[in-house]
């Protein structure tokens, strides 16, 4: 569905859009003095504008504002941030805003158009810029780009929020010690959770401290935490190579006693079966860990819904299921379900 043809009403709606970017290039041109004046706050009222993008970005801000800002975020739970487009109604809503947050390092790659036109009239923050760059990884695949998946490491993403704290403190800056104070409080729970993968993850037995899973979003979480990520991406049954690549995994999963993967739906069932019959005729039992949470967290309302529930379900989760010791109901005995029971 997300990769179909651009039909005519799609490209009517990003016409629109053109039309109004252009529209509002402009009008700031026009105006400069008073756009200006805006963008460096303070704000006129409260609650004032804030949108951000994904729901772990949306979090930080949330805890950071309270209750000076009304916020609306653009990518929904479940939705894929590296493919999402701009709505009309999200240009909107960013033309509106006061102050704009996202995650940044080409996670949201098709809103980096709109954002940096939105850029020049108003505060567009991406909230990694925080971070150290020496800390990125820089995997093969990705040609020289950083990896985005920060908010795998809790400790990395504590930085992000001194990037929103910096932010909102220069721009409203009567109320820069509040958001010191929040974010405070946020980041000693980050610390905690940090503390809590840590703690968890060292419970597994050591050689198998082995992430198998289908996604390529889980290289900081691996390193934060002390476990070998594997992807499995291109796990194929089809061709020789394929083969042959399959039997390796199962060699190590063999060898190193992995009792779980994290493989999901986006390698074919028989693969999968593949891998658990090979596992298991070299005498490993293998099953399917459970679902984690890769670039969007779960439905808003839930613990999962927050940053701090996506990352305590991943690591009880896995901690779990590769033979460790953790609580089934995660750090804070929140999660909706026991994890891998
Ligand atoms: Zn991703």
């Amino acid at each position: 569905m997300r990769v179909g043809n651009a039909t005519s009403w799609q490209a009517l709606v990003y016409a629109g859009l053109a039309a109004i970017l252009g529209a509002m290039s402009a009008a700031s041109a026009g105006c400069t003095e008073q756009t200006t004046a805006r963008a460096d706050g303070p704000p006129e009222s409260y609650p004032y504008k804030v949108v951000t993008t994904v729901g772990m970005v949306t979090d930080i801000v949330a805890n950071v504002t309270g209750d000076k800002a009304a916020i609306h975020r653009l990518i929904g739970s479940g939705v894929d941030p590296h493919l999402y487009k701009p709505t009309r109604s999200d240009v909107i809503a960013l033309m509106e805003a006061d102050i704009v947050f996202y995650s940044g390092l080409m996670l949201e790659g098709k809103l980096a158009g709109t954002l940096e036109k939105i850029g020049r009239t108003k505060p567009v923050v991406a909230v990694t810029e925080a971070i150290d760059r020496a800390y990125l990884l820089a995997p093969p695949d990705l040609e020289g780009h950083p990896d985005p998946h920060v908010w795998m490491d809790p400790s990395a993403w504590a930085k992000c929020v001194e990037a929103v704290v910096d932010a909102l403190a220069k721009w409203d800056a009567a109320n820069a010690e509040f958001y010191r104070a929040n974010a405070r409080a946020y980041i000693k729970q980050l610390e905690a959770l940090h503390a809590y993968g840590k703690k968890a993850i060292a419970t597994i037995p050591e050689q198998s401290r082995l992430l198998v899973t289908s996604h390529d979003a889980f290289n900081y979480f691996g390193r934060a935490f002390g476990l070998q990520v594997m992807g499995v991406q291109g796990l194929s049954t089809e061709s020789e190579a394929g083969l042959q690549d399959l039997n390796r995994l199962v060699d190590v999963i063999a060898t190193r006693n992995v009792k779980a993967v994290f493989v999901e739906t986006s390698v074919p069932a028989k693969n999968i079966r593949a891998l658990i019959e090979g596992a298991r005729s070299r005498g490993q039992e293998v099953v399917i860990g459970g679902e984690l949470f890769s670039d969007a967290m779960g439905e808003p309302g839930t613990y999962e819904g927050t940053y701090i529930g996506m990352i305590d379900h991943n690591i009880t989760t896995v901690t779990r299921a590769l033979g460790g010791e953790a609580p089934s109901r995660g750090l804070h005995g929140k999660l909706s379900r026991p994890a891998f029971e």
